[in-house]
């Protein structure tokens, strides 16, 4: 069997879809596993996209867990690593960025990295070292609400320093715009100064395409999704148009959603608005012992035969707030991903075959719920197909949304594009 060529560790599963997305679309074949496989790898490949559930867990958990996935993934052979955070650089103040990508350096004997969520396609612009979503820095672009990780500080060269020992630098767009030969030059000057990490420019899909052969020697490359597009090349490998084709998509639909993000907020009003039944959640019912989970699946089961359903805990900033302030936000965060998890589960056992999943870590809970092992990824679409315990026989679609990601009407055309 042919040997890995890239080795990706991902802080959550919407994340892992994202960066696989994009490394089919520049012609690599990929699969994501859910976890650390058990044993080898068992499918031809060119990457793998090993899907923690580590970006807000404790830093030493972190470490320790991607750390295992480095080791599995050494051991089939990935001649580079990857590790993936999200393209709004989701930390804590203690991590997990920093402590995760310095564990990964010592591991690996690695002097240099990078460290970029650009991803343009989405949105996501660092210039200066600062990061833009949309047409606004971080900090003002909700991400400072963010439930578990918000986002007050927009200059990541002062966040991911915060964040590790080593010392942090920045390779800024006048020499990512002059091209590979001075990034590397630049790399070079960095390193001479100490700095071992570089938060680097990234304003459209050619700064990321001219960065890509400067990262061809480095053992260890982190990033959001967006670096991904440049590295193929780096192995020989041109973009296909042999879309990993996926199974055809049966069974009924739904949709659930535990994201608050300002665009989810937005796709769930879109969906309502657009007549689709929709049933909220509320997470001081959960609290209160109230069985929420049976409640909605109760609700959905008469409907469901006859539309998509969307399940929501979805709600505004200063609603999320009231709710953390009288649960703590861990708690009242793992209350609502139980109990969503606990309800996607159930519209499968309903039928249930094409879901969305709005939020990353609602996601990473509901991927696990449903004994998820392996997903194959379709370049064209948001769409992955799962082998999964509770649908042994056609297996599962299933859509992972990022909170911040898609447009308004992303719960109706999802289905649409699958069809
Ligand atoms: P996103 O991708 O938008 O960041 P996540 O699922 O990663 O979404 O994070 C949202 C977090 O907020 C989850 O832990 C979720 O359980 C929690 N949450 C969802 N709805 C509510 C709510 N109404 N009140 C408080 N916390 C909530």
């Amino acid at each position: 069997m042919a040997k890995l060529l890239l080795g990706c560790i991902a802080d959550d599963f919407t994340g892992a879809t994202d960066l696989a997305n994009n490394l089919v679309r520049a012609g690599m074949r990929v699969v994501q596993a859910i976890g650390v496989p058990a044993g080898p790898l068992d499918a031809e490949v060119d990457a793998v996209v090993v899907a923690l559930k580590s970006r807000t867990i404790a830093p030493v958990e972190a470490v320790a867990q991607s750390l295992e996935a480095l080791r599995w993934l050494q051991a089939q052979g990935a001649k580079q690593i990857y590790f993936k955070y999200c393209s709004t650089f989701d930390s804590t103040p203690q991590g997990n960025i920093g402590p995760v990508t310095e564990a990964l350096m010592d591991a690996l004997g690695c002097d240099f990295t990078i460290a970029t969520p650009a991803f343009p396609d989405n949105k996501r612009t660092v210039f200066k070292g600062y990061l833009f979503a949309g047409d606004v820095l971080l900090n003002e672009s909700g991400m400072q609400h963010h439930p578990l990780t918000p986002m007050t500080d927009p200059n990541l060269v002062r966040v991911l320093q915060a964040q590790c020992k080593r010392k942090v630098g920045l390779i800024d767009h006048a020499v990512v715009a002059r091209g590979a030969a001075a990034i590397s030059e630049r790399i070079g000057q960095l390193k001479g100064e100490g700095v071992s990490i570089a938060i680097v420019d990234a304003v459209s899909n050619d700064d990321l395409l001219r960065l890509g052969p400067a990262l061809a020697k480095m053992p260890l490359v982190t990033a959001g999704s967006g670096v991904a597009i440049g590295l193929p090349g780096n192995f020989g490998i041109s973009p296909s148009s042999q879309a990993s084709a996926l199974p055809a998509a049966g069974g009924l639909r739904a949709v659930v959603s535990g994201s608050c993000s300002l665009a989810t907020n937005r796709q769930v009003l879109d969906f309502i608005q657009r007549g689709g039944a929709a049933l909220a959640i509320d997470p001081l019912r959960i609290a209160a012992g109230v069985d929420v989970a049976a409640e909605a699946l109760a609700w959905a089961a008469p409907l469901i035969d006859k539309q998509p359903v969307l399940v929501y805990s979805t709600a505004e900033a200063g609603a999320v707030k009231s709710v953390q302030g009288r649960l703590g936000v861990e708690e009242a965060g793992a209350m609502v991903e139980r109990t969503i998890a606990a309800i996607a589960r159930g519209l499968v056992d309903q039928g249930v075959r094409q879901l969305v999943v709005a939020g990353g870590e609602t996601s990473g809970a509901y991927v696990q719920a449903l004994g998820i092992a392996q997903m194959q990824i379709d370049p064209g679409v948001p769409w992955c197909h799962a082998r999964a315990e509770v649908a042994p026989e056609a297996g599962l679609h299933i859509a992972l949304k990022s909170g911040n990601f898609g447009s308004n009407d992303f719960f109706t055309r999802a289905f649409t594009v699958l069809a």
